[in-house]
């Protein structure tokens, strides 16, 4: 299986223990043949960082690459690494990158709906239902209008509404995604199948796995986009070979067929 979407110690939030060296190290244990490094960044050339992201620019993510030049060719061997990032979407066309910048990557994600950081990808008072299912899908649009973005991480992922993410996600129409997932088809924006989101809350189903994403993620596999995995690990506990095995379940339950390197497919 491949894994797109891997923090290292770049991102702040990552486990400081997570240098490129033991990420590797667990990718592999885990069978992982093709992964992708996506720390977090927002590119200094765009105004309007938050203090969180300003120190993850673009030098800093990229200093991934001296990490990787001092590993062994051992510890190199057997994976095929893709370097790129997750920046950020924070309302009206504003995205932490530029377009120059970009090209500095094999790969970058962009996630539409951080919505856990209040006031800033989310405006503040922003609780009704309703209106939190509109916000995330006109940035989902938005997002799918970002020429250099390979991927939406964790699509539709309820983020900052502990305990509410049936109600919230229960309440978008089959043909609302029908929508969203046909257009990101348009675009050629490929759709992250995210690890983490399948353990999040929700209902499961009959087979055990999360009712909602699993509703969700059919659609989109009907509307024939392309499809990556992402981890979203931001330490090894969350690279094992059980999340990818049930991750592999569900994918096969939605009807996806993963390509082997979705970036070389
Ligand atoms: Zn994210
Ligand atoms: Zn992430």
């Amino acid at each position: 299986m491949h894994n797109l979407h891997c923090h290292t110690h770049l991102s702040s939030c990552a486990k400081k223990e997570s240098t490129l060296q033991v990420m590797i190290g667990a990718l592999k244990k885990a069978d992982i043949k093709v992964a992708g490094i996506a720390d977090h960044i927002w590119d200094s050339k765009v105004p309007g960082s938050s203090g969180w992201y300003a120190p993850q620019n673009v030098d800093h993510v990229r200093s991934i690459h001296q990490e990787y030049s001092a590993l062994s060719d051992d510890e190199r061997a057997g994976i095929k690494l893709y370097f790129g990032c997750e920046t950020e979407y924070i309302g009206q066309g504003r995205v932490g990158m530029t377009p120059e910048s970009a090209e500095l990557f094999d790969f970058v994600l962009v996630p539409p709906h951080h919505f856990h950081m209040r006031d800033f990808v989310r405006p503040s008072g922003l609780e009704d239902a309703a209106a939190v299912r509109k916000l995330m899908f006109e940035r989902f649009m938005e997002c799918c209008n970002i020429d250099f973005v390979f991927g939406l991480a964790h699509p539709f992922t309820v983020l900052g509404y502990d305990g509410r993410v049936d109600e919230i996600l229960s309440g978008y129409r089959d043909d609302d995604y029908r929508e969203a997932f046909a257009f990101a088809k348009s675009k050629d924006k490929s759709i992250e199948i995210n690890v983490s989101s399948l353990h999040k809350e929700g209902r499961k189903d009959s087979d055990g796995l999360h009712a909602e994403y699993r509703r969700m993620m059919t659609i989109a596999r009907e509307c024939g986009c392309k499809f990556h995995i992402g981890s979203d690990a931001h330490e090894i506990t969350r690279l094992t070979a059980e999340r990818f095995a049930l991750t592999e379940k569900f994918t096969d339950a939605c009807g996806i067929v993963l390509p082997e390197d979705p970036l070389n497919p």
